[in-house]
């Protein structure tokens, strides 16, 4: 390598569906790879609709020190000091640097609240719903329900009525200021915000702390609250998934696709672009 600065390589990445197995969470078949990013330097940084809360607990599982982008991008959390200056446009709060991109949760609450005169039997809300709902509807255990509650900026919605509705109830969302994504399992109430802007946004704190070398990024997803992203890293990793399509992308060129599902396609994904790098 020469020069002074090196180029950095970035991994930025969806957990359920992607990293983590769409049915029971866990992530065996991706550890190799992860342990491969990790001994050649490159940084994994989750980026999920998941709360801070339960991708801490990820991170501390796989001993994973980097940044993370939560809840859709509405928020991405870089540990203090992990940069050797705190990058603009950041609070710091709870030993992070967190630059904030949506309104907080109780806005969108208090607009799902007057739809519900409206909508009444069509959706459940998690705020709703409670710990044992968000249990029903997750098959999460309680520690991981009450977990996946602790949401700071979204609010998760699960539709249960025809799909005619769902574009009137989307279309009032959307009117009174809320952005939906539509993620593997439930629509996601939240602000103008997403995992590509936040991407984008790190990428460059990334870049400007290692005095502006080049970034080589891909960015790893299975569904469509991963699109944005999916476009606006390098390169698009874009993981099959057995409960449903893939989601579409408007670039055709630097997109791999997976052959095989959730972590096992991000292990065979993430290698196919290691050795594109030559690394
Ligand atoms: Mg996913």
């Amino acid at each position: 390598m020469n020069g002074a600065t090196a180029a950095r390589y970035l991994v930025f990445t969806d957990l359920d569906g992607s990293l983590l197995d769409h049915h029971n969470y866990g992530y065996r078949d991706s550890l190799p790879q992860l342990r491969q990013l990790d001994s050649l330097g490159i940084p994994v940084i989750p980026a999920s609709s998941k709360t801070r809360v339960e991708i801490e607990r990820l991170r501390a599982e796989l001993n994973n020190p980097h940044p993370f982008i939560a809840e859709n991008g509405a928020a991405t959390f870089i540990p203090v000091g992990y940069f050797d200056r705190q990058p603009a446009d950041t609070v710091e709060r709870n030993a992070y640097w967190i630059r904030e991109m949506s309104q907080p949760r109780s806005a969108w609450l208090e607009i799902l609240e007057e739809l519900e005169i409206d909508f009444a039997g069509n959706y459940e809300s998690f705020h709703r719903a409670g710990v044992e709902g968000i249990m029903r509807m997750t098959s999460l255990p309680r520690p991981r329900a009450e977990e996946a509650n602790l949401r700071e900026y979204s609010e998760p919605v699960k539709w249960f009525g025809d799909d005619k509705t769902r574009d009137v109830f989307l279309g009032r969302l959307q009117a009174a200021g809320a952005q939906v994504l539509q993620g593997g399992r439930f629509l996601s109430v939240c602000g103008d915000c997403d995992k590509g802007r936040a991407l984008a946004w790190l990428r460059n704190a990334y870049c400007e702390a290692a005095g502006g070398a080049r970034c080589h990024d891909i960015a790893i997803g299975d569904s469509r609250n991963d699109c944005a992203m999916l476009e606006a890293a390098e390169t698009a990793l874009v993981i099959r998934s057995t409960v449903h399509e893939i989601p579409p992308l408007q670039r055709s060129e630097g997109v791999i696709y997976s052959e095989d599902y959730g972590p096992a396609g991000w292990a065979e994904g993430v290698a196919r672009w290691l050795h594109l790098q030559q690394l």
